[in-house]
């Protein structure tokens, strides 16, 4: 039976992609009534298709019996060779699209023809505010227009036809450590855009501006105000009730406390309300952040708001205190499930924690959470009268040099990646990661000093002090935590990725599949074809949604981190993917090109092969210039600065296959007179002077270089 109606739904949807016709300007304006309507559209007109957010996609064309014939329908390369995180969008036969460092594109949708590109120039040096490269998860259409965030805080209205900006506002404060990487929504003629930059230490926001004019129209702050005077802003009431009393003296007065809702906002028609996603904790240390008292509302939570007004419905905090960036940014889907006998309209989350939360809609009230992830160790459980994790004795780290090796780690058993729901068989498919992570507790909290523009975790050595602020003796108190820290039983980076079919209503994965390297899968999309399409190293795959058998593969020359989507024009189905080396972390791969890879059945385009670069060697010490600076000294200053973005697991180049630290001058020249900062790589020159540049070379070279394995 429900296959059936969906069937008809499917052959109507197709019909609708046949009379969209051409690129002309008689398409329907994308306004409330079309995006509130885009489930019957064959287009892909918002985030996760709907507003719901399911990135499910009820075209049959490609299913489990014809995926064997599907091929590249058109490709487009980019001139970025980071990270590629967008989702992109269809509407009326145009792809748009969003690119590392913050650019937009359109494309003809069945050709792949170019129609207009859009770089907003953002300053190299932004990437050092960023925790995880340059990344753009996409853009939102609305009225003709497309709307774009960038990395460094703006929010620029373009014309939809030729990609010119009409409108551009500085969304954050340009002095202060923010970055946007997540995409836009639009509801009720209000762009909706968060920020990023908890690590670092900032304190986040989510705005609406007008969609016609750029003009604010409200701002929600997550935490309250650091100085405890009132913002003028739509969270003034609910901070001073209720938020203001969690919080204790604590660093969060310099940091702003953190969570910056950096990825989810959402829309839900029934109840009229915005769900909003936050962040972290800043510092991340709850002792040094909040005198380890309170639950630090609203970090690490869900947030129902009005979309007129930004006024304050309900919250739910899935971490209270946290103390490990256990962040509840990931996307929340809304949905009809049939619970206990009745159909709820819940929102649903799997945050970075490791429990997968079902939430009533209108009210916030909890119905279920459970660990998605089997793996996850650092709580037993969540407690259903109080909703809080009961966590295991020992995970929080704090105000001592104690350590607390725990899973998951700062990455989440679930981070960005997008999942998807199937509503044919019911289930959810979480792009989970299995991960392990050693937190250092602060070897004396009050040698916390916060250094704007770096990251500040209050954990280990990392943002004890700095910008020649130390307290006495912390640089050398610091450097023996180092020395002692104990060695994790498993690496500190993450082991697999596991992509789990999770059953909401019986509460359990009904399959799953683990995948050795956590860095090479990604994003998911879910068809009524059956298929479940997820990138896998560089290959795109499809599997059966009921039971996580491959069907089909397809090597692309690079990984698709990034979640696919589905659109039809003339009735032809399309699947597209972005691809790209990076986000953060790397699959071990040399930069490589950005890519927009679509599909058809019976596609028979060949993309050009990958050019890249190929890894240069391992650095020959026996050639490096003698140092005459303090490697113990370096090492703290290696780890607070420099390993967030250097190691062999990320994707900026890879210190151990670097000249530049061989040669004394070269090494000034790039960490202290910023060399290379149109790059991305700015100069330190804020942090450390000469002397401390040379004892992090001193370092490298006399520690570091010497297995090329290392990381900190
Ligand atoms: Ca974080």
């Amino acid at each position: 039976m429900r296959n059936a109606i969906l069937k008809v739904v499917a052959a109507g949807v197709v019909a609708v992609g046949f009379m969209s016709g051409p690129l002309t300007s008689s398409a329907q304006p994308i306004d409330q009534a079309r995006l509130a309507d885009a489930d019957k559209s064959s287009d892909w007109l918002s985030h996760g298709r709907t507003w719901n957010e399911q990135r499910f996609s009820p075209l049959t064309q490609i299913s489990d019996r014809s995926v064997s014939k599907l091929g590249l329908a058109w490709w487009a390369e980019f001139d970025t060779d980071h990270g590629q995180e967008a989702t992109p969008l269809e509407a009326d036969g145009v792809v748009y699209t969003s690119t590392a460092w913050s650019k937009a594109y359109a494309f003809d949708a069945r050709t792949g023809r170019k129609l207009w590109s859009y770089d907003p120039q953002v300053p190299g040096r932004t990437q050092l505010a960023t925790c995880c490269d340059v990344n753009s998860r996409g853009v939102a259409i609305w009225m003709g227009r497309v709307y774009l965030a960038t990395l460094d805080g703006r929010l620029i209205a373009l014309d939809a036809k030729s990609g010119r900006p009409v409108w551009s506002v500085q969304t954050t404060d340009r002095s202060k450590p923010y970055t946007i990487t997540g995409a836009p929504r639009v509801v009720k003629g209000l762009v909706l855009i968060g920020n990023g930059g908890a690590e670092l230490g900032v304190r986040g926001y989510v705005s609406a501006y007008r969609a016609d004019t750029g003009k604010l129209a409200w701002r929600f702050y997550i935490t309250p105000n650091p100085m405890g005077q009132p913002d003028h802003a739509a969270s003034d009431k609910v901070m001073a009730a209720k938020a203001g009393a969690t919080w204790s003296d604590g660093a969060w007065k310099q940091t702003g406390g953190g969570g910056t809702p950096w990825d989810s906002i959402v829309y839900d028609t029934k109840t009229d309300l915005v769900f909003v996603g936050t962040g972290n904790g800043s510092p991340w240390n709850h002792t040094i952040r909040s005198g380890g008292k309170g639950d630090n509302l609203f970090l690490s939570s869900i947030l129902a708001l009005k979309p007129e007004t930004g006024e304050y419905v309900w919250h739910y905090q899935t971490t209270p205190g946290d103390n490990w960036d256990y962040t509840a940014t990931q996307q929340i889907m809304i949905a009809d499930l049939p619970i206990g006998g009745k159909t709820r309209h819940v929102v649903m989350q799997a945050p970075k924690n490791g429990f997968f939360y079902v939430l009533d809609a209108a009210t916030g009230q909890l119905l279920s959470a459970d660990k998605y992830a089997p793996w996850v160790n650092w709580a037993s459980g969540v407690d259903m009268k109080t909703g809080r994790p009961i966590e295991r004795t020992g995970v929080r780290y704090g105000g001592d040099a104690r350590s607390s090796t725990q899973n998951p780690g700062p990455l989440g058993a679930h981070n960005w990646k997008p999942m998807a729901f199937d509503p044919k068989t019911g289930l959810v498919f979480i792009p989970a990661q299995d991960n392990v992570f050693t937190y250092a507790g602060a070897p004396n909290p009050k040698d916390f000093r916060y250094s704007n523009g770096v990251w500040n975790l209050g954990t280990g050595v990392q943002g004890i002090a700095g910008n020649g602020q130390d307290a006495p003796g912390a640089l050398a108190r610091a450097a023996a935590v180092a020395a002692a820290q104990p060695k994790p039983a498993r690496p500190l980076t993450g082991e697999r990725a596991v992509l789990v079919a999770w059953d909401p209503i019986a509460r359990k994965a009904r399959w799953s599949i683990p995948r050795n390297n956590l860095w090479a899968s990604g994003g998911l999309l879910a068809t009524a074809g059956g298929l479940v399409f997820q990138g896998v190293g560089h290959d795109l795959k499809a599997f059966t949604a009921a039971d996580g058998k491959e069907l089909w593969s397809y090597e692309m020359g690079a990984p698709a981190i990034a979640a696919p989507i589905s659109y039809a024009l003339d009735g032809v189905q399309y699947i597209a993917v972005m691809i790209g080396n990076g986000g953060g972390t790397s699959t071990g791969d040399p930069r490589l090109p950005g890519r927009l890879m679509v599909f058809k059945i019976d596609g028979h385009a060949k993309a050009a092969p990958v050019t890249s670069e190929t890894l240069p060697p391992f650095s020959d010490l026996r050639t490096a210039e003698a140092s005459a600076g303090d490697p113990v000294v370096g090492g703290v200053f290696f780890r607070r600065y420099c390993t967030v973005c250097h190691s062999p697991t990320r994707v900026n180049p890879d210190l151990h296959r670097s000249r530049v630290p061989l040669s004394k001058d070269l090494f000034k020249s790039v960490v202290y007179d910023g060399a290379l900062q149109d790059g991305g790589m700015a100069s330190f020159a804020q942090y450390l002077n000469v002397n401390d540049v040379e004892s992090v070379r001193a370092f490298l070279i006399k520690v570091y270089l010497k297995n090329p394995a290392t990381r900190y």
